[in-house]
Formats: structure tokens, sequence, C-alpha cells
């Protein structure tokens, strides 16, 4: 859509082919439904957050940066507001209105859109895009094609990689596919029993079996029926896929903000305050009631033990595994469940400054079908909204 609009700003005749029945389909959805449209960090900030060929944005990002959409999005009746992190949303909070402002954005620009229209390949002889075909059998010539396909994640969005074969029949070399910003499944099943409980602030380190550390992050955590999920469990499977054959555990400090000595020191209190009581009516004053039966489990304490029985031992126990709790990731979740697709389009054979293929004159690809991939936190929406604009700036 920013292709189309941008291209067909410049005068060209502009004809966007989507083959669902509405535009954005995958845009509903982002952000819960909010739209997390851009992040206010600086470029710096953006390409820090963009793992994966976040340095080939540069020009994309000099060209077309978040103060831009956001001025774009304000131009266009759909004021934003600045949450926490950076994360930029509608005022309105409805993805929809991201989706309405770029058809307003598109139509008012002048490009033409076929709905309901899927194209089923490229016709790029001799070095040059010529044209393309729809799944109707009809060609339609063109001298410039922006493959705005996006990754395989959410297929039944619209994403089900058509532009990956595309880039291979063209010469491409495409970056090996893999989920990123997905949910983790653990070979451990106590998580299981905490389905649904979300803690809003652990810190979890992720390590390989020989003990090296991956990554680790500080945020919200869910438990699932098959393990983990939440912001901070999304961000570290972009970075311990590379691992899992390796085999990897996660130690998740459910209090992050005490340090162990006075964490014991609050213990001892708080135990020694209630003597008669049971600790799981004791520790629910700081911990969720649903977690206290697992970490008594880790730390060896029987349930039925009144706080003046635990011992010394036992309390040191308790508080390792506060601070410590060891999962073993069995994997992660399907590509279908993954916020983005990491991997894709080389960005060697794709020009940084146009994101026009060095393979083929005027065929283009931006946005997430392209080897690059950012967190969460509105990254990977401005790097389609980037890639899209300087696409549509230099077709010709
Ligand atoms: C649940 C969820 C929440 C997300 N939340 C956020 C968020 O809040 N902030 C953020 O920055 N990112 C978010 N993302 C990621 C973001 O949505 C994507 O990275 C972004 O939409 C990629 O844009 P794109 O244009 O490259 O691809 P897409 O948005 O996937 O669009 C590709 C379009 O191409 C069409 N298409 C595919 N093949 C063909 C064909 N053969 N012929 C015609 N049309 C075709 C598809 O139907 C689709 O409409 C989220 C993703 C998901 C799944």
């Amino acid at each position: 859509m920013m292709a189309a609009a941008a291209a067909a700003s410049r005068g060209m005749k502009t004809l966007l082919l989507e083959k669902n029945r509405i535009l954005g389909k995958k845009i509903y959805l982002t952000g819960n439904k909010r739209c997390n449209v851009t992040n206010s960090c600086d470029v710096d900030r953006l390409i820090e957050n963009t793992p994966g060929n976040g340095v080939f944005l540069y020009s994309a990002l000099y060209a077309f940066n978040q103060e831009d959409l956001i001025e774009l999005f304000n131009n266009l009746g759909v004021p934003t507001k600045i949450e926490e992190e950076g994360r930029v949303f509608p005022v309105s909070e409805r993805a929809a209105d991201v989706v309405k402002a770029l058809e307003r954005h598109l139509y008012g620009n002048g490009a033409e859109v076929r709905l309901s229209s899927p194209v089923s390949g490229i016709d790029f002889k001799g070095g040059k895009v010529r044209g393309i075909y729809t799944c109707r059998g009809q060609f339609i010539r063109a001298s410039s094609v922006v493959v705005a396909t996006g990754g395989l994640s959410y297929p039944w969005t619209g994403s089900t990689g058509d532009g990956y074969r595309w880039a291979e029949e063209a010469g491409h070399r495409i970056i090996p596919l893999r989920p990123s910003l997905v949910a983790v499944e653990t070979e451990d099943k106590w998580p299981a029993g905490l389905q649904g409980l979300s803690l809003d602030r652990v810190r979890t380190e992720a390590f390989t079996s020989g003990g090296r550390k991956i990554r680790e992050e500080l945020g919200g955590v869910l438990f699932t029926h098959f393990g983990l999920s939440g912001p901070s469990i999304l961000t570290l499977s972009r970075f311990i896929y590379d691992f899992l054959e390796e085999k990897v555990l996660l130690k998740m400090d459910l209090m992050p903000d005490a340090d162990v000595t006075d964490l014991d020191k609050n213990m001892v209190e708080y135990l020694s305050g209630n003597p008669n009581k049971l600790p799981k009516n004791i520790l629910n004053r700081i911990l969720p009631q649903r977690l206290i039966p697992v970490l008594l489990k880790k730390a060896g304490i029987s349930s039925l033990k009144a706080a003046n029985q635990i011992s010394r031992e036992e309390r040191a126990g308790l508080v390792r595994a506060i601070k410590g709790m060891d999962i073993s990731v069995a994997g992660v979740r399907p590509m279908e469940e993954a916020i983005v697709t990491a991997g894709g389009v080389s960005t060697r054979e794709v020009n940084p400054s146009t994101m026009e293929s060095r393979l083929v004159k005027g065929l283009f690809f931006v946005g997430e079908v392209l080897d690059v991939d950012a967190l969460t936190g509105g990254f990977n929406l401005q790097i389609a909204f980037s890639t899209g604009y300087i696409a549509g700036m230099n077709c010709r």
C-alpha cells in the first residue's frame, strides 16, 4: 500500500493487486488490534532493534522515518500517541483506522486497486521486468513490479510466501525462513499447569546446554498450555532459534528487583512472623498464589509444613527457586503462529537505496519478504512502510 501510494504520488500509472477481498488484512490484527504502527525512538535505536539485517535499512529510514510516518498518519486523519518504550499507536486505538488511512492515501494519490486478484508470477525475461500474470491468466504489462507479499506467518491473512518463489525464479537467494517472535514450548510440564498466569516483570536468561548465555530479557511472561509466551519470551525466541538443536535452557528470576540477601531476610521475617501458617498463606503477599506450589516443590518443601518447620536450607532453596526457575525448552511454536518471518530475500542482492533487485531491473522487494526482521515495538511495520515508500519513489 505504501509503495503503490508513493509511486502514484509521482504520477505513475499504478496498480495494486491484492489477493484478499480486503486490503491490509494482517494490519487489523497488529498490536492486539490497536496497531503499534511505529516506534518514536531514533533511527539508530530502530536499527538496534532489528537483529535481522538492520543496517540494510539506513537509506530507507533516512528517506522515510518514524516522524515522517507519524506526520503522514496525522495528515490522513489518524493522530497517534506514544506509549511505553516508545510504542506508537493511533489515538483511537483501532488498527482499522490505520488501514482506512492507508486506503485514503492510496486512492488520494490515484493508485488503482484490484481486490481478490492473486498474482501467479512475474515475467522478467532478459534480466528486466516485463509484467505480471494474474491467477486468472491475464498478463499485465509493467516496467516496475514491487513484491510486497509479506512473510509466511499467519498465512490465513494472505502471506503464503509467494514472493519467495518469484524471487528464487529471478535468481535470488532466499535466506532460510524461520519463525520469529513466537511462543516457546517447554519440556517441563509445570508451566502448562499455570496456563493463563501472566507476570509483568521477570528476568529470563537463555543458555545453551553448554552454559553459554544467549540473551536475557526483562519483561512480561505468560504461561500457556504448551509452555511460555508474553513479550519477553517472544523476543527471546528470535535469539534461541539457532540453538534449539543444541538444547536451550531458560532461567527465570521471578523477583528481579530483589537481591538474594534481602529476599532471604524478608523471607525470615514473613515465616517467623507467621509461625503456624502454611507457606502458601504467607507467600501470597509477594507472589501469585498459583506459583507458590510450584516454587515449594522446586525447593523440596512439603506444602503441608508450617512456617516454623521450614529449615534454613529449605528457605534458601525457596529463595533460589524464586531467583532462578530452570525451564528446559522443547522448541518454538510453528511458523503459522509467529509474529514475523525471519530470513527471506537476501539483502545482498537488493539495492538498499531503492529496494530494487540487483539481478532483475524493475523488480523491487519490500517489507517482510526481505531477509530483515525486527523485535516487537512497532519496528516491523515501520520497516514495511519505509521500504515500501523508497521502492514506490524509485519505480520507473
Ligand atoms: C498478530 C500479529 C501482530 C503484529 N503486530 C505488529 C505490531 O503491532 N507492530 C508491528 O510493527 N508489526 C506487527 N506485526 C508484524 C507486521 O504486521 C508485519 O511485519 C507487516 O504486516 C509486514 O508487512 P508486509 O506488507 O511486508 O506484509 P503483509 O502485511 O503480510 O502483506 C502482504 C500482502 O500481500 C498479499 N499477497 C500475498 N501474496 C499475494 C499474491 N500472490 N497476489 C496478491 N497479493 C498477495 C497478502 O494478501 C497481504 O495482504 C504483527 C504481526 C502479526 C501476525
